[in-house]
């Protein structure tokens, strides 16, 4: 078996999904279920549309051309606010994009004109994280100017929280979002049907049932993969989260000192860790490292064996307490939380192994 792998495990994100689409129809509510974590695998993006979703969202375009080449019928958004350079790619493959800046959605427009296409956009705006999104404030000068342009179709509102300020989604959030609609619907006698209310974080409001509604649709990557609410710091116990393995070998098992013995500078990406002292210990060295994975997101499969640190290509399993025998040669399991998929999903050095 060829090490560092990364075992993929469909019928648990089949599982997830189909378990998050049916929270979501039954408050009316669209998944748009975002592959960007994945780099759009084609095997994982094919156990999403098995659960019965056909909407899918990525912020790579060449993520997108991908999967619509091989999945044609799927509808796909592009949830990165997109550059104006790939205008014309953006316009040809995706059916929606969600946009904030003016002079971005004149140059669509100007673009999906001369291919002689209309492109539907979501205007964002910001409730308080402070990443992307124009302010609610400004929302209907800048509509007033958007349904002037010929080649762009405004077919709603939507938000983003939990990302760079990491503010959570609540009632007063999603309310701002829903009175921005109303006040545009009003003042400009339109019609705006969608209104995105979110990423998975926002699935905390769905579930204790305080959503408010005019919510129809969200953005859910982290919970149908990993079956976790890392901004709310939840795990979502009804969904899987373990579809994502990682395996890889022992290279080297000694009992060492577990304080760095001489005098210290800064480790191999610029921090100095604390080394608290546990006297003697039995450490496992294996052959995967930062280069891989981000290894924060990664947990022992084995209650009993706990992570030391990694450096690029190493990373130390402290394996004294293990039941398990662990030699060298050995393989040990770890559980990946979102952004350990993200990096072992794009890093080269890794196997994929799929089980269905
Ligand atoms: C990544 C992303 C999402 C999905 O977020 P999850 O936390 O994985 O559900 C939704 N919307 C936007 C704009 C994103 O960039």
């Amino acid at each position: 078996m060829y090490t560092p792998v990364l075992e993929v495990n469909l019928g648990k994100i089949r599982y997830n999904a189909q378990k998050i689409k049916k929270i979501c129809e039954k408050s009316n509510i669209e998944v748009c279920a975002v592959t960007k974590g994945f780099c759009a695998d084609l095997n994982i993006v094919e156990a999403i549309i098995d659960s019965g979703i056909d909407f899918l969202g990525d912020s790579r375009i060449q993520n997108i051309i991908k999967v619509k080449k091989k999945f044609p019928h799927v509808k796909y958004m592009m949830i990165r606010i997109p550059k104006i350079s790939e205008a014309e790619e953006v316009i040809n493959y995706t059916d929606i994009s969600l946009q904030s800046q003016l002079e971005v959605i004149e140059a669509y427009s100007q673009k999906a004109m001369s291919m002689g296409k209309v492109h539907n956009i979501i205007l964002m705006i910001d409730v308080g994280d402070l990443r992307e999104g124009v302010m609610p404030e400004d929302a209907e000068e800048m509509v007033g100017k958007i349904l002037a342009m010929k080649g762009v179709n405004l077919l709603g509102v939507g938000m983003n929280v939990g990302c760079y300020g990491s503010i959570i989604p609540t009632v007063e959030n999603a309310t701002i979002l829903i009175d921005v609609r109303n006040r545009l619907e009003k003042t400009f006698n339109i019609k705006l049907p969608v209104v995105s209310g979110g990423a998975t974080c926002s699935l905390k409001l769905l579930r204790e049932n305080k959503m408010p509604k005019g919510i129809n649709n969200l953005r859910i990557g982290e919970a149908i993969l990993v079956g976790e609410d890392s901004t709310n710091g939840i795990m979502l116990e009804d969904l899987y989260q373990d579809a994502f393995i990682l395996k890889a070998e022992v290279i080297e098992l000694r009992e060492k000192p577990s304080v760095p013995i001489g005098e210290r500078g800064y480790d191999a990406f610029g921090n100095q860790p604390e080394y608290p002292d546990k006297g003697i210990r039995k450490r496992a060295i294996l052959a995967v490292g930062r280069q891989d994975v981000r290894i924060e997101a990664l947990t022992p499969i084995c209650p009993d064996m706990e992570i030391l640190g990694a450096s690029s290509d190493h990373l130390i399993v402290d394996v004294t307490e293990s039941k398990e025998k662990v030699e060298p040669g050995s393989i040990i399991a770890f559980r990946c939380g979102y952004s350990a998929m993200l990096s072992l999903t794009t890093s080269p050095y890794v196997e994929k192994a799929f089980i269905s």
